[in-house]
């Protein structure tokens, strides 16, 4: 990996103390072994030793190295389709079942940074959707339609009056969402470690599963210096398997998301950007992001990765598009850079695999894992003491390789590309 591929850029410069914790020696043995210290681990870690579950979790390298540390931290509520499409996937009683958990996760997330008294600069204001065109616009009608039918607290709102919410006059409207908010992602990801430590969780980092294997009622998983022997198994390593799991990457289709931060902006103008401080997308294919840090620091995102031959375009882009999007700012220096790998599915729905005998993953939340992280996770440790899937919203499947994955991946890559160079020269934002 290259060196932005390792960096989580702003997260890791503002979140308050990385936990430390040791990697794995000798023989462990436990009840639950959990792998990937990311929300879904990291939640599941929680929950079962808050119930006085034996548990050791293991992270390959830092907690928060996977997209726990890397995304945008917009807590939204359901998944990026629309519940209409959820149906169309899955059916009307999975499917209302699963709009129904995860239109509340971001309760679970506000909730347990409440109790836990994580620092991790939550905001809960909201989140605005914004049409970047007529047909957008539309689109966000749909929703609105859609999730008021639910009883979901959302609000579309026309140009005119959309504009002073989000201090551009770009978009051709704006859906808020009032169940939603946004967080400093890496913070969240490193307080739920020390939550989870606290309520008894054994905790390992730089500790990398190599292989695991069944013997008549345990697993036994191995990592370079040590082995742990457990019961049952939760694996929540998403788009960042690696070693043993390096192949369920195969599962997945390559979708990269890149983030630039501005340095603190004045106050004059601050007031003037997402006043109400609701984090900012859009409906464009390929989409964009914006909200603001505690510092006041706008935070642009889009598709993509800024590794050595994309970064100046992508930077480009972002320069102009701020101009474009928030042209009171003026000039203006980028401070940070850094991106991810969102794990994405082909229908965009997550996916729940048996990987043997209490050997469970629930994976690929498609670019919104804060809250469906946090309620797999907690979830996950349910299905383990009660053995039941009816608790998981999601039919179990076997996990499956995405066909012409490397081709989908390079289009997704060339396209965003293609099209932050074409609005480049074309001067549209
Ligand atoms: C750029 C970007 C922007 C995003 N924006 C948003 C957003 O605004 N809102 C939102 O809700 N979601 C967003 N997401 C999605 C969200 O970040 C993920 O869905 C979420 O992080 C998933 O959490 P997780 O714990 O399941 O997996 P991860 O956070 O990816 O954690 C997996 C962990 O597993 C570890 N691991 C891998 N292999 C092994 C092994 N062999 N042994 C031990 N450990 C291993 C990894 O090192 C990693 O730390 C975004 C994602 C990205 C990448």
């Amino acid at each position: 990996m290259d060196n932005r591929a390792l960096s989580h850029g702003l997260w890791d410069k503002t979140a308050p103390d990385r936990p430390s914790f040791e990697s794995v020696r000798g023989e462990k043995v436990t009840d639950v072994a959990i792998i990937g210290g990311g929300y879904s681990g990291l939640s599941a870690a929680l929950h079962l030793s808050q119930e006085g579950t034996q548990t050791i979790l293991l992270e390959a390298r830092d907690i928060g190295f996977g997209g726990a540390g890397r995304n945008v931290g917009l807590v939204n509520a359901g998944l990026w389709l629309m519940p209409s499409d959820v149906i169309s996937e899955l059916g009307n009683e999975i499917g209302e079942e699963l709009i129904r958990v995860l239109g509340k996760s971001p309760d679970l997330v506000f909730d347990l940074i409440k109790k836990h008294n994580i620092e991790c600069e939550a905001v809960r204001a909201g989140t605005l959707h914004c049409a970047h065109s007529r047909g957008g616009y539309k689109a966000l009608q749909q929703r609105e339609a859609q999730w008021q039918d639910r009883g979901a607290p959302v609000k579309l709102f026309n140009r005119e009056e959309a504009t002073p919410l989000i201090g551009s006059k770009k978009f051709h409207g704006a859906l808020l969402d009032k169940r939603a908010g946004t967080i400093q992602p890496l913070a969240y990801a490193y307080g739920l470690s020390r939550a989870a430590k606290d309520a008894g969780a054994n905790i390992y980092t730089n500790s990398p599963v190599l292989s695991y294997k069944r013997d008549k009622t345990c697993w036994q998983l191995t990592t370079p210096n040590g082995s742990v022997k457990a019961k049952a198994v939760i694996l929540a390593v998403q788009g960042y398997a690696e070693r043993a799991f390096k192949k369920m990457g195969k599962n997945l289709v390559p979708f990269n998301y890149f983030q630039f931060a501005t340095q603190p902006l004045p106050e004059s103008v601050l007031k003037t950007i997402l006043p109400g401080k609701q984090g900012a997308w859009d409906t464009a294919l390929v989409l964009s992001s914006y909200r603001l840090d505690d510092a006041g620091r706008l935070i642009v995102g889009s598709v993509g990765q800024v590794d050595n031959m994309a970064f100046n375009l992508h930077k480009k882009w972002v320069e102009r598009s701020i101009a474009k999007v928030f042209p009171q700012i003026g000039s203006v220096s980028l401070e940070h850079a850094w991106y991810g790998r969102i794990a994405m599915t082909l229908n965009h729905i997550p996916r729940f695999h048996i990987l043997g005998p209490d050997f469970i993953t629930v994976t690929s939340y498609n670019g919104r894992g804060i809250g469906p992280g946090s309620v797999f996770g907690k979830l996950m440790a349910e299905y383990i003491k009660t053995g039941s899937t009816a608790g998981i919203p999601l039919p179990v499947s076997k996990p499956e390789k995405v066909p012409m994955r490397g081709f989908r991946g390079l289009f997704y890559e060339a396209g965003a590309r293609m099209y932050h160079l074409a609005q480049r020269r074309t001067g549209l934002f």
